[in-house]
């Protein structure tokens, strides 16, 4: 066994502790760029507490929007860059943090369709304080990125690109509408199940998971049906922190596997695309797992989530996929199909997930012919 755990990330949590972040952001110096999710009126206490300039990022980030918000950082000679957002502002603020110090293109830092080419110099200090419950991008290494030109989304990746801190306060998420709390808190629970059963599981990550797994088989109906329950929406704010934890540290499989070119292909929120491919992936690795590898740990793992999920000490790994497939229903998951996915489709979708990066900590490897069904079950 072999596992590694450094962050260079202050992780700050708690009810109302964004009301510090003016303070915070001003010790990294005078000038910073916010930046925010379509809706940037709600940075607006702090735009002009920090008399910054905002940079909105409308939809998931492509490249062209990180070149674009490069070049703003580099006009403006920012000191500090502060993504208050969803995963698609925080992503976005984190790679153009990075690509503002590194110069050049960002798609040739790009993993599967760029260079992978290294970043090298430390990119600004960035500040990450989600708005949504579910990506955990907020402790995370990695940016994703649409590639519209090459129909997929892949990482820009370097230890450097931790964001400074971590702001992580759930009073931001309370007027989350019951779609996106279903969304983003779905991906939050892949995020904890694929690290638990990945082939780069390890203990450290494990008490991490089984606890993020058990906050949200409490709290994700809850903060569903009822957006003011505070005590749901902090224990998904934690399920979303835990869950971006250990993707860094333990990786993820057959889920986001399809999520990046279902999302480099439609445009489709990834939390979307992650719960409706959630149970066929858990399904899938299952089946299997009992086929032909009936001894492999990833199995009882998939029965301990079972047991999280259902809290009932004798159920299976079946009982832990129905139990995925009856919230998605509960929570109105859109199927694939929702968003323009037809079968004729499938066969490019497979061939492009089987190249990407989450895909090789699936604990097990799956057949073109298992991924096909997996996916076609998923329409
Ligand atoms: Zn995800």
């Amino acid at each position: 066994m072999r596992f590694e755990f450094a962050t260079a990330t202050r992780i700050i949590f708690g009810e109302g502790t964004a009301a510090t972040l003016p303070e915070l952001a001003r010790s990294f110096g005078a000038r910073a760029l916010v930046v925010t999710g379509a809706a940037a009126d709600r940075a607006a206490a702090l735009v002009s507490a920090l008399s910054a300039e905002t940079f909105a990022v409308p939809g998931e980030p492509t490249l062209e929007l990180v070149r674009e918000g490069a070049r703003r950082v580099q006009d403006a000679a920012c000191d500090v860059v502060i993504s208050l957002g969803g995963g698609s502002a925080i992503d976005a603020g984190k790679a153009i943090a990075a690509v503002a110090t590194n110069g050049g293109e960002p798609l040739e830092f790009l993993e599967v369709v760029g260079k992978a080419r290294a970043i090298t110099v430390p990119p600004l200090p960035f500040i990450a304080v989600p708005t949504t419950a579910g990506t955990g991008s907020e402790v995370t290494r990695n940016a994703v990125l649409g590639s519209p030109e090459h129909g997929v989304k892949a990482s820009l990746r370097s230890p450097l690109m931790l964001p400074r801190i971590a702001m992580v306060d759930p009073e931001l998420t309370y007027g989350l509408p019951p779609a996106v709390t279903a969304s983003t808190g779905l991906d939050a629970l892949t995020q904890l199940i694929e690290p638990y059963v990945s082939a780069r599981a390890n203990p450290l990550m494990d008490a991490v998971c089984v606890e993020g797994i058990g906050r949200v088989a409490g709290a994700l109906r809850r903060a569903y049906h009822n957006g003011a329950d505070v005590h749901a929406r902090r224990d998904m704010a934690l399920a979303s922190l835990f869950g971006g934890l250990a993707l860094a540290n333990a990786g993820l499989g057959v889920v986001h596997g399809f999520a990046a070119p279902l999302g480099g292909m439609w445009k489709a929120p990834h939390g979307a695309l992650c719960a409706a491919v959630l149970p066929h992936g858990m399904a899938a690795n299952v089946a299997a797992l009992r086929a032909r590898a009936p001894q492999h740990s990833a199995l009882e793992r998939y029965t301990a989530i079972a047991r999280l999920l259902t809290c009932r000490n004798e159920a299976r790994a079946e009982d832990g996929i129905k139990w995925v497939r009856r919230l998605c229903v509960e929570l109105n998951i859109p199927s694939l199909r929702t968003w323009g996915v037809t079968e004729a489709d499938l066969p490019g979708v497979v061939e492009k997930a089987t190249r990407a990066s989450s895909m090789q900590a699936n604990p097990v490897p799956l057949t073109s012919e298992e991924l096909l069904a997996l996916i076609a079950a998923a329409l």
